[in-house]
């Protein structure tokens, strides 16, 4: 790999070679979903069968993994809190790497490439370097928990919006507009929120939203080992807390919570002996 490493920046200049188009490689972001591989798309599972070299996060489930044809190399890109495998630049110039090898590299990112997953900054790197690059939408994981966990974003009775936001921390604290957050009427989605997420709700109750407000947190939501907690926002960090939820999760603040009293169908063993469907791979 170092030499790959040094290949590229040996060719930062003009990446644009006089090389025939044939031979240059691809770099297709895939959306990998949230964890069930039954979640991916049509075309994220053919870039997936097509691959020659895989570049996956952490957040990639061993059931989309196992997907990839034998003989496709695989790097490991890592990207858990704190324990990154590889620095994001050291990723960005490995995918110009490859693709100048003339691979048909897949980079394969959990849930959507373009929600939280850097995708963006791949992109950015890959269109100024003059690679060719696809980005495969894919589930993002606040749909697929939403889904699995019975509480819909939206509902005309209770949330009019819904807003995705990063719990993780810029420059010591979570940059958010509590203020727009805390308004009655919409939903909160928190990514990577588990380790601030006391902050927050500091700063939601500070801006006027009730500590009664519904609250869930969604830990490896479509997967076999997904756990779902319901709570108020008051009661929240005391739960997470005893239950000992952690990454990755998600918390979902906002009447909607309240419906997965109503929704909730997702239990794999029972879906499977009613209904003959398969129990989700890992
Ligand atoms: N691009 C991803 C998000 C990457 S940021 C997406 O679209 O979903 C990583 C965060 O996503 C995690 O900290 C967690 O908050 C959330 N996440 C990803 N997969 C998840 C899963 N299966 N269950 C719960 N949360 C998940």
């Amino acid at each position: 790999m170092a030499g790959k490493l040094r290949f590229v920046e040996e060719a930062h200049e003009p990446l644009l070679t006089d090389r025939p188009r044939r031979e240059r490689g691809v770099v297709y972001l895939v959306g990998a979903g949230p964890g069930d591989p039954e979640l991916l798309t049509l075309r994220a599972v053919r870039r997936i069968r097509e691959a020659q070299v895989a570049v996956y996060d952490h957040l990639v489930s061993d059931a989309v993994l196992s997907l990839l044809p034998k003989g496709c190399e695989r790097i490991y890109a890592g990207k858990e809190r704190g324990n990154h495998a590889l620095p994001q630049e050291e990723i960005n110039k490995l995918l110009v790497a490859l693709a100048r090898n003339g691979s048909r590299v897949v980079r394969l990112k959990g849930g959507d490439p373009y929600v939280f997953g850097r995708g963006g900054e791949e992109a950015e790197f890959l269109a100024r370097y003059g690679v060719a690059f696809e980005v495969v939408p894919g589930v993002t994981s606040a749909s697929g928990a939403a889904a699995y966990a019975g509480i819909p974003l939206t509902h005309r009775d209770c949330a009019a919006a819904v807003t995705f936001v990063t719990g993780h921390r810029r420059n010591g604290r979570c940059d958010l507009d509590y203020a727009a957050l805390a308004r009655p009427g919409q939903t909160l989605v928190i990514y990577m929120g588990l380790a601030t997420i006391a902050e927050i709700r500091d700063g939601l109750v500070a801006h006027g939203l009730s500590a009664t407000t519904p609250a869930a947190v969604i830990e490896r939501a479509t997967t076999p080992r997904q756990r779902v907690l319901t709570t108020t926002l008051g009661e929240l960090v005391a739960r997470i807390e005893a239950e000992h939820y952690c990454a990755p999760a998600l918390v979902i603040v906002g009447e909607v919570v309240r419906l997965r009293e109503k929704l909730d169908w997702f239990d794999a063993a029972r879906l499977s002996a009613e209904t003959g469907v398969r129990p989700l791979a890992s």
